[in-house]
């Protein structure tokens, strides 16, 4: 306690920082939902000085799925202040100059390590205490690392790489340099693993993929949308290993990892190694204090939580999903920047009555050259798969429908235009009816509402 108070001591006699501030409006986390819902607060006319975003990153908010993409292209890569929310909508890129304009505080490099939320208090590793009228919670998502799941040697090795923000694939970037042409194994066949292994193959290295399950992102794609990834995946040269998990990482003297140990005995060399095995929502920090399901922070239609004033947004919101009658949380980009406009709409709402927030999930990807969409939910009875699935196509394109009780309920479209993927979004929101399964085989067109 003692270091503490002397170290926030000095922070302050160097005058840079404060010992205790109050904001009228307070995000914990500097993420994508952190940013939209700064630029809604603007929007509806919040005041300088009374809103603040406290987040542990260095840089202000920005759009995270570059980090998977562009950001780690060999050529023309996308770099800050390039992705700064909010451009990856369509909308205005808000850098640090635009909170400094509007004077909104950009609290950064600063890990909230205490919330007692009763007191509408936070307090941060680095002794500072920040004081709210109204807190919004969007903390986002934490890696799951493969020691959760017993791996040995994960923690030991230098270059056993996870991503998450700016810093972990500046990481990356710096192995791709440094290991040119080198072997690399990815472990976990999800969006990371698709997206960072399609990423490093781009770069020239020997890519082999590793995931536990039969086949590739099985949390949503069906066998035979998978097919398609994974020929063409290996048509491009990346070798796949499913249905099997990483036991051990083996380093040599100087804690480079070296082997890769497969539980179906197989050993893999690795100059280093990509893991993406999922994400935890990070709500550590409220735990016991407020509602909670499986993790997420239970919410209502406008993301307040069980105490006063108290909100939570984004990858940590379990939160009334109205379409399906159902507590859902989301980790996905869409749904961050969308109940971020929401909460912010309620807070502001000056005893207007607000809409609550109805949304269809909708998620999406860039590899290579492909591109794909999904809208709404993807479960039911049967799946129609249309289309060209033909991985050597030039263009190909194909979808797939999940239908439940005669219903549309989720959509799937690899390589769509803009109004074929507004169609497919429309079936999934309207749950389309769907009289004849042969015939909506026979028809199916994406084009077709
Ligand atoms: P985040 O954007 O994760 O922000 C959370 C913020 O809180 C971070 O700044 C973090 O540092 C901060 N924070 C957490 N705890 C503390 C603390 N104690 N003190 C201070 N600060 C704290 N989704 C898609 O739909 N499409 C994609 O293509 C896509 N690509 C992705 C690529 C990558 C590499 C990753 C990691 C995710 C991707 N996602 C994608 C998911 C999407 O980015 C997330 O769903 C979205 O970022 C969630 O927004 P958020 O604001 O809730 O959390
Ligand atoms: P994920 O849940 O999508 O995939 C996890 C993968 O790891 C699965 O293939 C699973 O089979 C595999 N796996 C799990 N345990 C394993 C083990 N012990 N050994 C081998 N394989 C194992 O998670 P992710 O890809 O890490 O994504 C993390 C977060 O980032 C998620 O919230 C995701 O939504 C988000 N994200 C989204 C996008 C997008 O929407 N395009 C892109 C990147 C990241």
């Amino acid at each position: 306690v003692v270091n503490k108070m002397n170290e926030a001591k000095q922070l302050l006699e160097e005058g840079n920082y404060y010992l205790s501030k109050f904001f009228k409006y307070l995000i914990l986390g500097g993420g994508v939902a952190a940013g939209y819902a700064a630029r809604e607060f603007v929007k509806q006319g919040v005041k300088p000085g009374e809103l603040a975003i406290v987040s542990e990153e260095s840089v202000a908010p920005y759009e995270r799925p570059a980090l998977s993409k562009g950001y780690l292209f060999p050529t023309n890569a996308a770099r800050l202040p390039e992705f700064h929310v909010c451009v990856g909508s369509g909308g205005e890129r808000l850098d640090p100059n635009w909170y400094e304009e509007k004077g909104i505080e950009l609290i950064l490099n600063t890990k909230i390590v205490e919330a007692t939320l009763h007191s509408k208090s936070l307090r941060s590793e680095n002794g500072r205490i920040l004081k709210f009228g109204a807190l919004i919670i969007a903390t986002g998502s934490r890696v799951i690392k493969l020691s959760d799941f017993g791996v040995k040697g994960d923690d030991q090795a230098k270059n056993v790489l996870y991503l998450r923000d700016v810093k972990d694939a500046d990481k990356i970037i710096e192995e791709i340099r440094v290991k040119k042409h080198g072997k690399v194994v990815v472990v976990g066949g999800g969006y990371i693993g698709l997206e960072v292994g399609a990423a490093l193959k781009l770069n020239n290295l020997s890519v082999t993929m590793v995931y536990n399950d039969p086949w590739l992102m099985s949390r949503l794609f069906t066998k035979e949308i998978a097919e398609f990834y994974e020929r063409y995946y290996m048509s491009r040269g990346i070798n796949l290993i499913n249905e099997t998990s990483v036991i051990e990482l083996e380093s040599d003297s100087s804690g480079e990892v070296k082997k890769v140990k497969l539980k179906n005995g197989r050993e893999l060399e690795a100059d280093f190694v990509v893991v993406g095995v999922g994400a935890r929502p990070s709500t550590r920090l409220f735990q016991g204090q407020i509602e909670m399901s499986r993790g997420g922070i239970k919410t209502d239609g406008l993301f307040k939580t069980s105490i006063d004033d108290v909100y939570a947004i984004g990858d940590v919101a379990w939160f009334p999903m109205k379409i399906y009658n159902e507590m859902r949380r989301v980790e996905h980009v869409d749904h961050a920047r969308k109940s971020a406009m929401k909460v912010v709409e309620g807070i502001m709402a000056k005893g207007e009555v607000v809409e609550e927030y109805d949304y269809v999930p909708y998620f999406y990807s860039r590899v290579f050259d492909l591109s794909w969409r999904f809208y709404g939910d993807n479960v039911g009875d049967a799946t129609v798969v249309f289309g060209n699935r033909n991985p050597r196509a030039k263009k190909p394109k194909f979808g797939c429908y999940w239908i439940k009780d005669g219903r549309i309920m989720g959509g799937f479209l690899e390589g769509g235009s803009d109004e074929e993927n507004k169609a497919i979004e429309n079936l999934a929101w309207h749950q389309h009816k769907v009289d004849d399964l042969q015939e909506l085989k026979d028809k199916a067109q994406p084009t077709a509402t």
